[in-house]
């Protein structure tokens, strides 16, 4: 059964699978589409929107229920088990199909299956089948939601930086710019295989980096510090300088800096950057501390931390 609560200002509905395609060896596209999302929406270009999937718990496989949910919907929900409530966590709109109660909301979930700890997302996307229905957190149009980093200034070269798990932002985000857009996408994924055509306006460079064996985020490191010309440049990160929900942009510091004021300016270089922790950390200090990027014009962005599981 589909319900949606028009008291919200947000979506928390259940959807079903309508699609499911094996992108490559690391990526599912999966297609979500019910009549709860009928006012899904943003005002505006969504550019790297994320939402919230609620997955089922892997050993009762129980889809979370949004019946009656009204502003006290999280209070509520936090309070379930796990094994009722589910695992939220979070992912990027990639495309939307269709409109009213057809639309379609398309996301690309990375399948991480090796090691101890498999999460409840990456385990969903590997069986994820036409028919399956979970419970997404999204938009409703006309009401304020968040969600989307990506402000650069007006006119402003664009660095877009990301493993594979900010692929699906990076990839939504050069598929929306307008054609004069100008600079260069960083995508670092496990294998040459997982490598896409996307869309993007001719000023534009996209660099595919197939890590190939190498270690998470070096490949990432290495192309970015060449192309800001501090080609050589090393960065030790230790694990407790490794803030695990690094969020640094200009509307949000996770570790309580100062945000900007203001206007952000015209032109100059934009910097959008997203991956696991230790690695944008790494990639902030040289941004930040060595070249001195203008707090407004960054955003750096832990998607997920090694060794640590999305808490919900
Ligand atoms: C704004 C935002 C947008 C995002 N968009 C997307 C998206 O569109 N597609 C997508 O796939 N992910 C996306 N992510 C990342 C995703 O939310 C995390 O990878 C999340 O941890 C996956 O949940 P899980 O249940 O699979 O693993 P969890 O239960 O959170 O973690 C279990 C274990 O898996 C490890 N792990 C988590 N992710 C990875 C990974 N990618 N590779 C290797 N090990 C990993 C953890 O370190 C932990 O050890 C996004 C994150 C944010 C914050």
């Amino acid at each position: 059964m589909t319900v949606t609560t028009s008291a919200l200002p947000l979506l928390f509905t259940e959807v079903e699978v309508v699609s499911v395609e094996r992108l490559s060896p690391t990526f599912v596209r999966v297609g979500l589409g019910g009549p709860g999302l009928a006012d899904f929406g943003v005002d505006g270009p969504r550019w790297d929107q994320r939402i919230k999937l609620v997955l089922p718990d892997p050993t009762t496989g129980a889809i979370t229920s949004t019946e009656g949910a009204d502003e006290s919907w999280f209070a509520t929900w936090s309070e379930r088990s796990a094994a009722e409530r589910g695992h939220m966590r979070t992912y990027t709109v990639r495309d939307v199909h269709g409109s009213g109660e057809d639309t379609v909301i398309v996301v690309d979930l990375v399948l991480h299956l090796e090691g101890d700890l498999v999460g409840p997302g990456s385990l969903w996307a590997s069986t994820a089948s036409v028919g399956d229905r979970i419970v997404v957190l999204a938009p409703r149009r006309g009401f304020p939601y968040g969600g989307i980093e990506f402000a650069p200034a007006l006119g402003a070269d664009l660095l877009l930086v990301g493993d594979e798990t900010a692929v699906p932002a990076v990839c939504a985000v050069l598929e929306q710019l307008p054609d004069d857009a100008t600079g260069t996408a960083f995508l670092e994924v496990p294998v040459t295989a997982d490598v896409q055509d996307v869309r993007r306006p001719a000023g534009v460079d996209v660099v595919w980096l197939p890590r190939e064996g190498r270690p998470l985020g070096v490949p990432l490191h290495d192309a970015v510090v060449a192309h800001l010309g501090i080609a050589g440049a090393s960065v030790d990160v230790s694990p407790d300088e490794v803030d695990p929900d690094l969020w640094e942009t200009p509307f949000y510091s996770s570790s309580g800096e100062d945000l900007p004021v203001g206007a952000t300016g015209v032109g100059g270089t934009y910097a959008w950057i997203a991956g696991e922790s230790k690695v944008v950390t790494g990639l902030r200090r040289h941004l930040v501390n060595e070249l001195g990027f203008d707090r407004a014009q960054v955003a750096f962005m832990g998607y997920w931390r090694r060794g640590v599981a999305m808490r919900s």
